[in-house]
């Protein structure tokens, strides 16, 4: 797909970021390109669209499932809902707290914010030890939602994220 080519031609790789001997794959200057940004999107809708017709809600992490997420859920006109990191959201909350290379955080999600059963696709940016997906999966459930799949542009297979998620995930772009 030629939408997807230029996506690839973008995505920027930083080496030594955050700290050394980690290659950082920054989406950002997708963003500063409107067409290749507006391919994204119409891929990603696209995909859920086939994938999952009866799809009633977007699901985005903060904080760059905030970018793609609720374009994804305007394409599709369904409900977008986040989850914050803790401390964020007002009202009465669910939270999971789960495992990063150094220590832990805490995802947290509105208690109401989904009907009993409501089917979603919970968005990110990128996929790597899949610790931070597999935290938003438990929390739709917890509120009492359904995880169609979990979406993200890019997967870093290696680490292989896939294998700590429940049900499905989709990547548009893998790399080792
Ligand atoms: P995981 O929990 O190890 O799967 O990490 C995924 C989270 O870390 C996502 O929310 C990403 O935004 C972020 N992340 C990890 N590695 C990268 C990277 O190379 N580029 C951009 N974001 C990353």
């Amino acid at each position: 797909d030629k939408r997807l080519d230029r996506v690839k031609e973008t995505v920027a790789a930083i080496p030594d970021f955050p700290k050394k001997g980690i290659l950082f794959r920054d989406l950002f200057p997708v963003l500063t390109f409107p067409d290749v940004f507006k391919g994204l999107i119409s891929l990603m809708s696209e995909y859920v669209k086939d994938a999952h017709p009866d799809c009633e809600g977007i699901i985005g992490l903060e904080s760059r499932g905030f970018l793609y997420g609720p374009m994804i859920a305007q394409e599709l006109n369904v409900p977008f809902v986040p989850v914050r990191k803790k401390g964020k959201l007002p009202g009465e909350l669910v939270q999971v707290t789960y495992q990063l290379e150094y220590g832990t955080d805490t995802f947290e999600m509105q208690k109401n914010s989904l009907k009993p059963g409501q089917k979603v696709v919970i968005v990110d940016d990128l996929l790597a030890t899949g610790g931070t997906m597999a935290a938003a999966v438990e929390l739709v459930q917890q509120v009492g939602g359904i995880a169609q799949c979990g979406l993200v542009v890019i997967e870093l297979v290696d680490l292989k994220g896939r294998e700590k998620i429940q049900g499905t995930v989709k990547s548009f772009l893998q790399y080792s």
